[in-house]
């Protein structure tokens, strides 16, 4: 079925969604921003919706100039708002065998597919669909949207929408990060840093051994050692989480072409996931002194053997208090008493957080649909959602029954 002659009419308080935001959805479906593409069209999209309804937004560029971030206000600039949080980007669907074209959505017994469905133009859709609603509603706070690019990649696009969100005249006292939570309201997150190094040691014949610099031995005792730093660090325990620890992992490791031959060169991955708390700066450190050590030993068999760190990705963790106002009252907005809980998965919200404003990830959706051939997500997720948008925006007007702030 498709999308365009699904729905009439609105959803105010009803199981499905709008067929406003299921258009909007269907429309950013249809724009494959994958993060090894230029995001410009769905910027372009977004703007120009967004000036269509009187609201103007202000584009940060990457230093090519082929990505950006959009920052746009609805309500008064000098007061105390909240801001909405979305990346914009998807992750790829080469190799995943989808029953529907992934940028199609597709509505197959109420759920909606597509990529970024639930990951997360699902709530980016929402939240466009809200619009008008917090133009009308939004008199006393206002709501600033912080759309970025390259989450998917190691969340380098959001830095300078931070940034500039936190630099604005009167900066948001509220951060709501909609990745997927199934619309529960969640606090805090893993921090992750992530780095490949690449051995370069000199090879030979397996004959000959002593006249080369094997990497795949080099990278096999890197292993060991970030094995063993992973177990020195499971000691210090943080129940909210699984595994209640930081924890190290080596996610590849590729080195060697024939048996004959003596490795030149190996390539590893690794990544740690930090608890609240724990020292990424200290950790990292103790990596780096075990890479110089093992890069010591290689260069001692051949000088012009190396070790280099290529940075992968990082990102801080969140860790906002469990007893915030906010996020209980998110909670009921979004129709729960939960209280909050924490993400096996990382998001922006870290970087707000770290930038000084408080920060919640609540959102339509399910992470464990992400990244995955036939991504979807439910109608009456989208619905639930498109509730909770409505009622975040009464809670910005002039007699708010039940301020968020
Ligand atoms: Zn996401």
């Amino acid at each position: 079925m498709s999308v365009g002659a699904l729905r009439s009419g609105t959803a105010a308080e009803g199981a499905e969604p709008s067929a406003e935001l299921l258009r909007l959805l269907a429309d950013l479906i249809a724009i494959p921003s994958i993060s090894a593409v230029s995001n410009l069209p769905v910027v372009d999209y977004i703007e120009t919706y967004l000036a269509g309804h009187g609201v103007t937004s202000r584009r940060l560029y990457n230093a090519a100039s082929d990505k950006a971030s959009l920052l746009a206000t609805i309500g008064p600039a000098d007061a105390p708002g909240l801001a909405l949080s979305a990346h914009t980007d998807v992750v790829p669907v080469e190799g995943q065998n989808w029953s529907s074209p992934p940028f199609t959505a597709t509505i197959r017994d109420g759920k909606l597919y597509g990529r970024g469905s639930s990951d997360m133009k699902g709530f980016l859709a929402t939240v466009l669909a809200a619009v008008p609603d917090f133009v009308r509603h939004a008199t006393r706070r206002p709501v600033h949207l912080c759309f970025s690019y390259d989450e998917e990649v190691g969340c380098a696009g959001a830095p300078d929408l931070v940034a500039a969100t936190a630099a604005l005249a009167v900066p948001p006292v509220l951060c709501l990060v909609g990745e997927p939570s199934s619309l529960k309201v969640a606090r805090a997150h893993k921090g992750k840093f992530a780095n490949r190094l690449i051995i370069t040691g000199k090879g030979g014949h397996s004959a000959l051994p002593h006249r080369a610099a094997n990497a795949v031995n080099a990278a096999a005792k890197i292993v060991v050692g970030l094995e063993a730093i992973g177990a020195s660090l499971a000691t210090i325990t943080d129940d909210a989480f699984e595994p209640p620890y930081t924890t190290v992992h080596v996610g590849a490791l590729h080195g060697g072409t024939a048996l004959n031959l003596v490795p030149d060169r190996a390539v590893l991955d690794y990544e740690v996931r930090t608890i609240p708390g724990a020292d990424a700066v200290a950790i990292k450190a103790r990596i780096d002194a075990l890479v110089a050590e093992v890069r010591a030993s290689l260069k001692a068999q051949a000088p012009e053997a190396d070790i280099v760190v290529e940075p992968i990705s990082a990102y801080p963790g969140l860790d906002t208090p469990a007893d915030l106002p906010a996020a209980a009252k998110l909670a009921r907005l979004a129709g729960s008493n939960e209280a909050p809980i924490t993400l096996a998965y990382g998001t922006e919200a870290g970087l707000y957080d770290e930038a000084g404003i408080a920060t919640l990830v609540c959102g339509p959706g399910d992470i464990a649909r992400a990244h995955k051939a036939d991504e979807w997500i439910g109608l009456d997720e989208l619905a639930r959602a498109e509730h909770l948008m409505h009622r975040l925006a009464l809670a910005l007007g002039d007699t708010p029954s039940d301020p968020l702030f």
